[in-house]
């Protein structure tokens, strides 16, 4: 082992998940978890107050690398969520009341191209 002090080295895929992981790491493990791609559904939810209007990811992560911008090494390349996902989600706004919903995603294109 090179660097034993190193408990674990998680990219930006996986943050989300890094609580299923803290149990790994007291239990001795060493975790290397840095695929660049990988699918993962966020598992937290975003604070939402306004109760009439939400923001709702439809990708994460972004392909573009603009030199001034750290979206690329913070959240990874592009991933779509998958169109249940995004369904469910607003299905979930729409029962709590929520009348517009804005879909986020650095780049969009059309579907079925
Ligand atoms: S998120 Fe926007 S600004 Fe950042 S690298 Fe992607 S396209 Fe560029």
């Amino acid at each position: 082992v090179k660097y034993p002090e190193i408990d674990a080295v998680i990219g930006p895929q996986y943050v989300n998940r890094f609580g299923e992981f803290i149990p790994l790491i007291l239990d001795g493990y060493r975790l290397v978890m840095t695929d660049p791609s990988y699918q993962n559904e966020d598992s937290t939810l975003p604070i939402r107050k306004s109760g009439l209007s939400a923001f709702v990811n439809v990708i994460y992560g972004c392909n573009e690398r603009c030199t001034y911008c750290v979206v690329p090494n913070t959240r990874g390349v592009e991933q779509s969520r998958t169109i249940e996902a995004i369904v469910n989600e607003i299905e979930g706004l729409v029962d709590l009341g929520y009348k517009e919903v804005t879909l986020l995603g650095q780049n969009i294109d059309s579907w079925g191209r």
